[in-house]
């Protein structure tokens, strides 16, 4: 059997006939820049998601520096966010010329451990971006608490958690503002680069829509300097065309990833991930945690069975941020899990038949581990 980590292809057989005459509107009416189909998602993406505004930009990366040059982040400042995550979390805050500051994820739920932030503030934070990571929801209340009590901006990072909840309410819509891409293999994924921002904030809405169109809400008058970053409208109307089944979707990637839980439950070699108490886990990926998790996935992979790691170099542990003068002593946790932590394929379309086989073949993994004596496998 080959289970690959995500199968892109099924959800499309799955929607064929509604995504190809999407993009062969789009073609016929050459609506390739702005216009109805880009309108129509930022529509229906602010009303699905109960909040006054939706903006497109070209990709996640650039909807969270967007937000955070937007929200005054600059030289000189300070922004906080989490050792673990995609690059883009902090890099954008290095574009704007801030400094940004890591801080440890929790050993539970591995995102953000929020009794470490305040800590971390000084004068010169302006903002907090915490990820919710995985498709969880960290503790955003308590992060938006520790923000107001010191004045600073709070800008979610959604990229991997598409209609998660915290305590009923959406990841996205809790802090200023949600930051959410749309990268083909995301929860909701466009058929290349795709992001956006949603708010409640008019004025937040406003200044970012501008910066993003050059500095200028009507053509030819340009308020300020801005980037060029659009939403081109064949991803508008592919992801327009799979909002109506997201949520279906996501139901789906919550009943594999309960499956998971149910067939390799008692494997004492490995740890399976937790939910946050009060949370919608929307699963954007299935991340087990094992101490032999390189020679697993060499096994699996040697089963027809692709994994990922998410990621196998904490964010201060990298060269990029050498400079910062970090050592994998000061994110403890973070620099333990980068070598234990394993992302197991989940997607919609993954059948109980796929992921029992995945369970089998990790339960045979560890019983061939037991039969060994000790340090005869893998040196
Ligand atoms: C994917 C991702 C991004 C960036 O999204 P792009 O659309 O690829 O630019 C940002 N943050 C996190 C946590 C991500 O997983």
């Amino acid at each position: 059997m080959k289970i690959p980590f995500v199968d892109l292809k099924a959800q499309y057989l799955s929607i064929q006939s509604e995504i190809d005459t999407a993009i062969a509107q789009v073609i016929n009416e050459t609506a390739f820049i702005g216009g109805k189909y880009v309108e129509n998602f930022e529509r229906n993406f602010a009303a699905i998601y109960g909040v006054k505004h939706c903006i497109s930009v070209a990709n996640g990366t650039d909807s969270l520096y967007i937000l955070l040059k937007m929200l005054g982040v600059g030289p000189g400042d300070e922004v906080i966010t989490v050792a673990n995550s995609w690059i883009s979390s902090s890099e954008t805050i290095s574009q704007t010329g801030a400094t940004p500051i890591f801080i440890d994820i929790d050993p539970d739920y591995y995102a953000i451990n929020e009794q470490l932030i305040e800590k971390a503030i000084t004068a010169r934070t302006r903002a907090i971006v915490p990820v919710h990571l995985h498709g969880q929801a960290c503790n955003i209340e308590a992060i938006v608490e520790i923000a107001k009590r010191h004045h600073l901006y709070v800008i979610e990072d959604c990229a991997q958690s598409h209609f998660s909840e915290f305590k009923g309410r959406r990841a996205g819509t809790i802090g200023d503002a949600g930051s959410f891409s749309f990268y083909p293999g995301k929860n909701l994924g466009a058929y290349g680069d795709a992001g956006c921002i949603i708010t409640n904030n008019d004025e937040l809405a406003l200044k970012v829509k501008m910066y993003a169109r050059h500095g200028a809400l009507k053509k030819h008058q340009h308020q300020i300097e801005g980037i060029n970053s659009r939403m081109d409208g064949l991803q508008a109307a592919i992801l327009d065309a799979k909002l109506p089944h997201i949520l279906k979707w996501t139901d789906l990637r919550i009943k594999n990833a309960g499956l998971y839980d149910k067939h390799l439950a008692g494997i004492e070699d490995i740890i399976l991930p937790k939910v946050r108490p009060d949370t919608k886990h929307t699963f954007h990926l299935y991340v087990i945690r094992t101490g032999r998790r390189n020679q697993l996935a060499e096994f699996l992979k040697e089963n027809g069975i692709e994994t990922a790691v998410h990621y196998p170099v904490a964010l201060p542990n990298m060269k990029a941020y050498e400079y910062l003068g970090h050592s994998p002593a000061d994110f403890p946790i973070a620099s333990q899990f980068q070598d234990e932590i394993l992302s197991l394929p989940l997607f919609p379309e993954l059948t109980e038949q796929q992921i029992i086989y995945v369970a089998g073949k990790i339960r045979e993994f560890f019983a061939i581990e037991l039969a060994v004596a000790p340090g005869t496998v893998n040196g």
